[in-house]
């Protein structure tokens, strides 16, 4: 009488986890193949459970399921990469959640091979960064943005059309304007981070090592993903939430 269950082989990276029962956890995966999915791990918290890595976030694995009508189940997992040590650094820890965040906002909407490339880049990168994190979550936001159909132009003022040495966010629409067209209350992007994108967006994660961002930028840069977030896709990150005040 058991229901019939299919099994698939996925890579996909751990986006969240809960627990469910007494010995469960239900994880949020961003697969390769089929986007952003629940499902379940048995007794993963048991003591000496063979499966409990693949029940954190930011768990890179090759993932078996058994897919079933009500809620999939992982029947295995392989690591695939280890983002081990963006856990053991704070800040890193941070950028890294917020990019978890970001994926789970935008995946359903979002071409899921494109995306799930940039997510493994930008968490690879992250990694290797010991400082400077925040620049990973600036450079992943200008290809959210992008693959969600909210590309950014860095190059001219959306309204006037004019150059901009810096910008400012226009609150309706999330579009870059200058301070002659921004209206009373739109997040100023300063001369220096406006720069920073501009060169950020040219190069891939791999040169991201060539950019520095002061505390104060951070703070800034943190403020613009937050305002971007919230028009384009009408929440904030919570990971970002500490680290801004
Ligand atoms: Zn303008």
């Amino acid at each position: 009488m058991g229901v019939s269950a299919k099994s698939v082989v996925t890579q996909g990276v751990v986006l969240s986890a809960v627990d469910y029962l007494d010995n469960d956890k239900i994880v949020s995966i961003f697969t390769q193949d089929f986007g952003v999915i629940s499902a379940k791990i048995k007794g993963v918290k048991k003591g000496n459970a063979k499966l409990k890595f693949a029940a954190l976030p930011f768990c890179y694995a090759q993932f078996n399921l058994a897919t079933r009508e009500e809620m999939s189940v992982i029947t295995n997992a392989v690591e695939v990469e280890s983002y081990f040590k963006l856990t053991q650094n704070y800040d890193a820890l941070i950028i890294g959640s917020a990019i978890l965040e970001l994926v789970s906002m935008v995946g359903p909407s979002c071409e899921t091979e494109v995306l799930f490339y940039a997510l493994i880049k930008a968490l690879h990168t992250l990694a290797e960064f010991t400082t400077h994190h925040s620049i990973v979550l600036l450079r992943f936001m200008l290809g959210i943005l992008k693959v969600s159909g909210y590309q950014l132009n860095l190059q001219a003022c959306a309204k006037c059309n004019k150059h901009m040495k810096e910008a400012f966010v226009e609150p309706k629409n999330g579009a870059l304007v200058c301070a002659a067209c921004a209206p009373f209350g739109a997040v100023e992007v300063s001369s220096e981070l406006f720069d920073m994108l501009r060169g950020m967006i040219k190069v891939d994660f791999d040169n991201l090592g060539q950019f520095a961002i002061t505390k104060l930028q951070e703070k800034e840069a943190f403020l613009f993903v937050q305002k971007l977030c919230d028009i384009h896709y009408g929440r904030l990150l919570n990971s970002l939430k500490q680290v801004m005040f």
